[in-house]
């Protein structure tokens, strides 16, 4: 079965809902697809409080309403989709699933981020037993237990915080001694007493029976070893671009995140790269939704530059 849309959206998140309300409000035929259901990664995150407008709303609530103001514009959704290949070089576009075969004038990739691997001994073997990527998804299981997150940023402290609601301990392990998350959550952090900082310190070996019982734990300066026993383990270290499928098609950066200019076009002709996907100096939902608008805008103004060059 084929398709043909002006645009096609990859990505159902904070980026791809934007660009979809502005692309089909701009009157162009557009598609969102995902291979996951919609929502993205905010929808995992018990509370945003830092969406303008909103000083405190649930993650899946706020994209609850970035999907009903697309839909209110008409944008057509293909969830759960199964990618058998993206060409965004050929014209049209050509996306094929195993449902259809999807052709655009233009696509906007807005398929996010997701998290990094310890690389450690031990984590794959535990996923799911102990090791786990979402405490919003997993915390309600180690209700006065104890567990530890990995990392320093925003997503470490404030996925501990989280964790610290139904574990008795949450130790916070980083790299340095010195966290990277915003000063307003460190403060919170620090404050409270269900946490325990280990700096300077590095996980080097997940070990466990049937489930996740002790950390090795590597301090970097003394490069000594300790273990640390823990019920969880919640590797938070940052991210890594989602481009399974196109990787390698445009122009991508060491760790494989699209390079765009300031329109938000890559280096192929109406292929655009929106949210946190993208080269970007801050991954927020409110600078997701920002570049969707723009990528949107500017993919609207391709599909009429064809339409004046055909005509
Ligand atoms: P991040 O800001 O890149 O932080 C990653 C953390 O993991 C850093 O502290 C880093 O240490 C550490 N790390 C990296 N590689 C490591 C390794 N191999 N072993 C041990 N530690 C390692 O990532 P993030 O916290 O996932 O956040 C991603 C983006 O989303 C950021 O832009 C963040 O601001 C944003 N975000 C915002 C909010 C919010 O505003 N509410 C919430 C969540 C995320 P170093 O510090 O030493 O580099």
């Amino acid at each position: 079965m084929i398709k043909e849309f002006d645009t096609v959206i990859l990505g159902g998140g904070p980026a791809g809902f934007a660009a979809g309300m502005y692309a089909s409000r701009g009157a162009i035929s557009t598609a969102i697809i995902d291979v996951n259901i919609l929502g993205g990664q905010p929808s995992n995150y018990l509370e945003l409080e830092n969406y303008p407008g909103f000083s405190a709303i649930g993650g899946f609530e706020l994209m609850e309403k970035f999907e009903e103001h697309a839909d209110k514009f008409g944008v057509e959704k293909f969830p759960m989709q199964e990618i058998e290949s993206i060409d965004l070089v050929s014209i049209p576009k050509i996306i094929k699933t195993t449902e259809a075969e999807f052709r655009a004038k233009t696509v906007i990739i807005a398929t996010g981020a997701k998290p990094m691997k310890l690389n450690v001994p031990g984590e794959l073997e535990y996923v799911g037993r102990g090791v786990s990527y979402c405490a919003v998804c997993d915390g309600a299981f180690y209700k006065d237990k104890v567990v530890a997150v990995v990392g320093g940023g925003n997503s470490a402290v404030e996925e501990a915080m989280y964790l610290t609601k139904f574990a008795s301990k949450v130790y916070l392990i980083h790299r340095r001694n010195e966290l990277r998350a915003d000063k307003i959550v460190q403060e919170r952090a620090f404050k409270n007493e269900k946490m325990e900082f280990v700096w300077d310190s590095v996980v080097r070996e997940i070990k466990g029976e049937n489930c996740v019982t002790t950390l090795l734990i590597e301090n970097v300066k003394s490069a000594e070893l300790s273990e640390l026993s823990v019920d969880g383990v919640f590797p938070y270290i940052g991210i890594l671009p989602n481009v399974d499928g196109f990787n390698g098609q445009l122009e991508q950066d060491s760790k494989g995140f699209i390079v765009t200019d300031e329109t938000m076009k890559t280096s192929i002709d109406g292929v655009y790269a929106v949210g946190d996907v993208r080269v970007t100096p801050l991954r927020q939902v409110v600078t997701a939704a920002s570049d969707g608008a723009i990528g949107a805008v500017y993919a609207v103004r391709y599909v009429e530059s064809m339409e004046e060059v055909t005509v």
